[in-house]
């Protein structure tokens, strides 16, 4: 299976950064080894699909509701997502997590209303600081894996684990390639334990402060399926060196070693 490479511009991003991506994508994603999204805040959505064109590359959401319709004003549903482009939706970013309030429990409802709607949910799971230098991180990432994918999760088509910790983001830090390698292990096995042969299918990417310089070494890890990309993805040439970095030599499935 083909790593992934997901750009969330998060609150960023403007109809000129949208032509300037759609014009360097649309001349080298067919080149790329690896499979594209790209999730801009939700205004820019129409206009990224629009621009994209038959580039072949695939439009995210940043969060979506987790009920279908309402007075819930502010909010959008994950059917209309769908209905304007969108293929993919990140939900769970620590952002969202902190900023919000998000609990797993919630988390878990928008991932059914996303799968519900037809949209592969990019869940993002990752430890704080405190966690990681307390040597609890395996078992905060262990709790939010189980407490936010519903029990359908590994069903085709299924939906994407980002494994964020949280002090990488955005610091220019990243954890040792061991730990990185370690923390997918980790969650390669409670996938498996959880969904059988299909949870080996799932992939699952790594984020966190991932550029051009250290993309090639991340992505060749074990268990790393791809990666999921803030600031270097509002920069068209990194985040398509990014992708250049994926690891199309390695042709192993997400979840093979
Ligand atoms: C993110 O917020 O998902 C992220 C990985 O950000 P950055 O690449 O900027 O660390």
């Amino acid at each position: 299976m083909r790593q992934i490479i997901i750009g969330n511009w998060k609150m960023n991003g403007t109809k000129a950064l949208v032509e300037t991506m759609a014009r360097e994508v649309s001349s080298r994603a067919a080149s790329l080894a690896c499979d594209l999204v790209l999730c801009p805040p939700a205004t820019l959505i129409v206009p990224l699909v629009a621009a994209l064109g038959g580039a072949p590359a695939k439009v995210g959401g940043q969060d979506c509701d987790a009920r279908a319709s309402g007075a819930h004003t502010g909010d959008i549903a994950a059917t209309m997502l769908r209905e304007v482009g969108a293929s993919h939706v990140i939900l769970g970013h620590s952002e969202r997590r902190a900023d919000h309030g998000e609990s797993d429990a919630l988390i878990c409802a928008k991932v059914a209303a996303a799968r519900a709607a037809g949209l592969t949910p990019i869940v993002c799971v990752g430890e704080d600081e405190a966690a990681r230098q307390a040597g609890r991180a395996e078992a905060v990432v262990m709790g939010q894996l189980a407490a936010s994918l519903p029990a359908d999760f590994a069903d085709p088509p299924a939906g994407l684990v980002a494994y964020e910790p949280i002090w990488a983001i955005g610091s220019g830090r990243t954890p040792t390639t061991d730990d990185i390698a370690a923390m997918h292990g980790a969650i390669r096995a409670a996938l498996r334990d959880r969904f059988g042969a299909a949870g080996g299918a799932i992939a699952i990417l790594y984020g966190g402060s991932v550029k051009p310089g250290n993309a090639a070494a991340l992505l060749a890890l074990a268990e790393v399926g791809g990666a999921l990309v803030g600031g270097a993805s509002l920069v068209p040439g990194d985040f398509l060196a990014i992708a250049a970095a994926a690891a199309p030599a390695l042709g192993r499935a997400p979840g093979a070693s």
